[in-house]
Formats: C-alpha cells, structure tokens, sequence
C-alpha cells in the first residue's frame, strides 16, 4: 500500500502555484505546491445572469501535514474560489490511519440546509442563498502513511458550480470601501436618515453598473454595498461626532445654522429658542415655509377660521407639535407650525408670539399678525385657549363640537356624578339639541325643556358648568 502510493505520486508533476493552469490559479490557495494527479476540464457553464463558469474534475495533492494546516488551507480555498461550502458530512476517523476527513457541498446545492436567522440575511443575499442544486464537492482526506509523503493531504474537487460563484457569505464579511464610508458621511450631512441614504446609494450603484452582472457583484459585496447595521452605526458615530446629544449645545448650534440657512434661502422662515434647562427656557422652533405664507395671501377663509391642535410622541425626546391651519373647499392648509419641548401655557404663549413675528406681512388674508383671524378652533386645553387669548384678544375662541360632546359624554359617564343609566341617553340627546340649535331663541327653547325635565332630579347648575 504505501509503496504503491510512493510510487504513484512519484510519477505525478509537481506544480508551484505559479505554474498552474489559469483556471486552477483561480481557485487554488497561493503558497502551496500541488502534485496533481487527474485534472478533467469540462464544458462551461452559463448562469441565468450570463456568467461564464468554468467546469472541471481535479483529484490532486498538497504539501500539507496535519489538520490545522490542511483547515487553514480549505478557508484560503473558499476566499480564492469565492465559494462557500459548509460541511455536510463527518467521517468517523476509522482506525488511526486517517488524521483528517472531510466532505463539503455547495452552499446552493440541497445538501446544505440553510441556516435562516443564524444571521441576519440581507435582501441580496437570500437571493444568493437560493437552492440551486448545485453538484460541487470537495473532499479533503490526510492519512497517516502519507505524511512522509512530499505532499500527503489528498483533495478532490468537483468544480460543477451551476451558479453565479462569488460568494455572498464571503462577499459580506469584507471591510466597507473607504470612499463608500466617505459618501455615507456626505448623505448624512445631506440630512439623509440611515435608511433613505441606503436607498440612495443602493440606487446610484444601479446607475453606476456597466451591466448586470458587475451590478450584482456591487450589490453583493459589503465593500461596496454596506449593510443596515454598518450604516445605522456610523450614522450614530456621524450624530454623536457632529451633533452631540440630542438635547446639547452642539445640537443647538447646528439647529441654529439650519434655520439660518433656511432665513437666507427664501423659501420660507424659521425661528428658534433654544432650550436651556438653568434658566427655565422651553425649547421653541416655528417654521412658516413658502407654502404657509401663501396659504395665508390667496386663501379668502385665512381670515376667518384657524385650528390649532397639538400632537406628540413622534420621536424620543417627545416634543410636541403644533399645527396651525385652515378649511377651505379643497381641505385643511397650514398657516404655520411650532414645536416645543413642553405644552404648558407660558411655551405656548411665546411660541405663538415667536410664530407671529415670522408671519408675512399678508398674513389672515390681510388682517395681519397682530389682528389674527376671526376665530379659533382648539382642543379642550386651557393652557392653548389661554395663549391664544393672550397672543391674540381680538379673536372669538371656540371649542370644536366634537370635543364639547366629547367632554359631556365622558361627564355623563363618569360614576362620581350619579347620572342614572336610563337618563343618559335622553341627556345627551337634549344636549345636542342645544348644542346644534340654529338660533339663539331655539337654544333656550332647548335649554329650559332641559331643566324641566332633569330639574331637581339632577344638580343642573353642575351639568350646565361642564357646557
Ligand atoms: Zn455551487
């Protein structure tokens, strides 16, 4: 046996890396001499994507001696060849004579079951990881008896890739391309978010392509093409560099430098105080942007009505929103918007004041920043009727209906005032009634069948107080 194996290697070329054929140069391991022993081309293979794969057999030998190196040199095998190939089956080492063994599929053939959620598979890569049925092998085998041998580790190798070979695992593991970074950096300052500069530069790498094939590549390879998590990190490491915290004094200054810049670009006006926690100071950003001031000049009914309504939790630090807007036949315009750290009546009342001076001259169809519209329509919340009232006097304040029933309903319902069930109902029925009249003479028609009916039963001064 051994004499027949010394005898059979002694009659095989030896190759240096560099005298390999091209095609094995390109899968091969540098470093390393190869005695070969069969090695059958067969026709290429031309993938759905028009790649040319090469085809072949090889049976060969490598100067290597035990099983550290004969792993070192596999993983230097699947980075050359750009393929991965898990292992699919573990021989029993019979006996003492075999060292090492080990047989491994393609990763698209269906061998291989893959892993899903052992890591995060991208949206290229699970196209990638597709079953294709892919029939290549290699097999590695070290036996003892060999190790005397010049080149004792035995490989054979079935290259029958039916598949784009460049392998999205390994593809996905490199380092993102310095200059990739560097563009990121400059969509973040672009005011990109981690997500939109993704699809940004997913897309200029669709415009870049000569063809698809060099498309897929791009889009394959993390070099080019950085995953999520990378992108969301360095937009994290990009905020905290440039920006701080999300409430300290870098934030504050480059919030300052947008609102300046948008001052100067004339496409609306914006303006800020900032938050100071020592002096008590509610942050305050009101923004009137193109738009909004013409809503203001051409709309007849900005002089009649405007609603005010404040809405929050969009993002973590929780400031509250404030749109300011008006009803015309093609639906609500805005006149103007504030954000705020808080919703207490002084932040109220200067964001409304702030608002007002970055009002155009036309503003409520005319009337002005001083005068204001008409009427307002807000929400059940004193601390906003109470600055509106402050800001602007002459206008009339109402409460939307819908509120008022609101608040009546939840009064009626409330156990503390002692409403008998069969009573509400009728209640709420008279109220709107009242509420609704279309005159002043019908509404205390309304109001005093009203007390008639509940009188006595009910304290009516506590039901009117809630109107
Ligand atoms: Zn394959």
């Amino acid at each position: 046996m051994n004499n027949t194996g010394n005898t059979s290697q002694n009659n095989l070329q030896v190759f240096s890396w560099n005298s390999l054929p091209e095609v094995l140069k390109s899968i091969l391991p540098q470093n390393y001499s190869y005695l070969i022993e069969n090695f059958n081309e067969l026709p290429s293979y031309r993938t759905t994507e028009s790649f040319i794969i090469p085809q072949f057999e090889l049976d060969v030998f490598v100067d290597i001696d035990n099983e550290e190196k004969a792993r070192e040199w596999f993983m230097a095998f699947e980075s050359k060849s750009k393929t991965t190939m898990p292992k699919t089956k573990r021989y029993e080492f019979k006996g003492k004579h075999v060292l090492f063994c080990e047989m491994r599929h393609c990763i698209h053939s269906d061998k291989v079951k893959k892993k899903q959620g052992s890591r995060e598979i991208n949206r290229q890569q699970s196209s990638w990881l597709r079953n294709t049925n892919c029939t290549s092998t290699i097999h590695l085998r070290l036996e003892r008896w060999r190790i005397e041998l010049s080149h004792p580790l035995e490989v054979n190798i079935k290259f029958t890739h039916n598949h784009v070979i460049i392998s999205a695992e390994s593809l996905s593991f490199r380092r993102v391309n310095e200059k990739v970074r560097e563009r990121f950096l400059e969509l973040f300052k672009d005011g990109h978010s981690p997500a939109s500069a993704m699809y940004t530069h997913e897309d200029e790498l669709y415009l870049s392509a000569a063809d698809e094939q060099e498309l897929l590549l791009l889009l394959a390879d993390r070099a080019s093409n950085p995953d999520y998590d990378y992108i969301f990190n360095l937009f994290r490491q990009y905020r905290q560099d440039s920006l701080g915290d999300r409430n300290g004094s870098a934030m504050f200054r480059r919030l300052a430098e947008v609102v300046n810049d948008y001052n100067n670009s004339g496409k609306g006006r914006a303006i800020l105080q900032e938050y100071d926690s020592r002096s008590g100071k509610a942050f305050i950003l009101c923004v009137v942007t193109g738009l909004m001031s013409r809503v203001h000049e051409k709309i007849l009914q900005s002089s009649e009505i405007c609603y005010m309504d404040a809405s929050a939790s969009f993002e973590p630090l929780n400031t509250s929103i404030t749109l300011l807007y008006t009803s015309c036949a093609v639906g609500a315009l805005p006149f103007g918007l504030f954000i705020t750290s808080d919703e207490l009546e002084i932040t109220l009342e200067k964001a409304l004041n702030l608002l007002k001076s970055i009002l155009p001259q036309h503003s409520f169809y005319g009337r002005g920043a001083q005068l204001g519209p008409k009427i307002f329509l807000t929400d059940d919340s004193s601390a906003e009727r109470n600055a509106l009232e402050l800001c602007w006097p002459e206008s009339i304040r109402l409460l939307c209906t819908f509120h008022v029933l609101q608040a009546f309903w939840r009064w009626l319902h409330n156990s503390k005032h002692y409403i008998n069930k069969a009573d509400r109902e009728p209640i709420m029925q008279k109220m709107k009634e009242i509420l609704y009249a279309p005159s002043d003479l019908e509404m205390h028609k309304y109001y005093c069948e009203f007390k008639q009916r509940f009188y006595g039963q009910y304290s009516i001064s506590s039901i009117t107080q809630t109107l």
